[in-house]
């Protein structure tokens, strides 16, 4: 599985630079629907991957397993969302969010029940406002058993004060929404130092159960988060918080976050609040 997936990873680079060979892999990335909110590809037998296109490709992710199926995150804006994703899988939903964001919970209305991690209540107001369900909260370390499959919980705070992340062991991946950044990461209200303690803490979880990679919640094909990127994240943090690199403004950012730092490969915005 875990050979097959890094072959799926491979391919995805490889058709978004070059006309692509039919192949095996190719069929474990096949469009399974689409219309002008979201598309889903089926990336292995029993997960999915749906992309957005309000918010950058904002992902969310089927996971099923023999009698339930864990849906991680729900867009920005998309119509019949659970419907559309009854008819990918026929087992009961269980919806959850790797963060209160607007590109990852904006669906949450149509579900009768979210679980969040629950430091991430202060975001509820400006990103889930209309949702009349029933909260329900994670906790650090659960597993989520879906029935010959399971997810482990890894509470990831940084990008937000509940971001998290899902490991499936047995698979050899997870999912992280924004916790990483895809290279690029917000720190909306984290500090360096957490940012530091959740790269710390999942990178020990992957080591330890051969878990490859981690499918962001911005995942264009060829994106994935790496042991490699964590490492760059912990360095270039350590690097601000010794002083060693300073921050620049940037002109262009429309968050709230002014500064950012770029090296390694990845770049942080953050205000001054990150840097307690
Ligand atoms: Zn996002």
């Amino acid at each position: 599985m875990k050979k097959m997936m890094l072959l799926v990873l491979a391919f995805n680079s490889f058709i978004f630079s070059a006309y692509a060979q039919k192949s095996d892999s190719e069929i474990e990335r096949k469009e399974v629907f689409k219309n002008k909110e979201i598309v889903f590809y089926q990336i292995d037998e029993r997960t999915w991957v749906g992309n957005g296109n309000m918010m950058f490709n904002e992902s969310m992710y089927i996971i099923e397993g023999d009698e339930l199926a864990v849906v991680i995150d729900n867009g920005t804006k998309i119509a019949n969302l659970d419907k559309i994703i009854a008819s990918i899988t026929p087992k009961n939903i269980m919806m959850v969010a790797t963060h209160v964001h607007p590109d990852h919970t904006g669906n949450a209305r149509s579900f009768p029940e979210v679980y969040i991690n629950p430091a991430d209540s202060i975001n509820i107001p400006y990103s889930m406002p209309n949702f009349k369900g029933k909260l329900k909260y994670l906790t650090d370390g659960q597993i989520i058993d879906l029935g010959a499959r399971q997810l482990e919980v890894v509470f990831t705070p940084a990008h937000t004060p509940g971001s998290t992340t899902f490991i499936d062991k047995a698979s050899g991946f997870g999912f992280s929404g924004d916790s990483f950044g895809s290279g690029n990461l917000l720190l909306f209200g984290g500090t360096f130092s957490q940012l530091i303690a959740s790269c710390e803490k999942i990178s020990a979880i992957m080591e330890g159960n051969e878990v490859e990679f981690l499918f962001p919640g911005h995942y264009h094909g060829n994106n994935p988060e790496t042991q490699v990127r964590l490492k760059d994240l912990i360095t270039l943090s350590k690097d601000v918080l010794s002083g060693k690199v300073k921050g620049e403004i940037d002109p262009g950012n429309s968050f709230g976050l002014p500064l950012f730092v770029s090296d390694y490969g990845v770049k942080v915005n953050y205000n001054e609040e990150s840097l307690k």
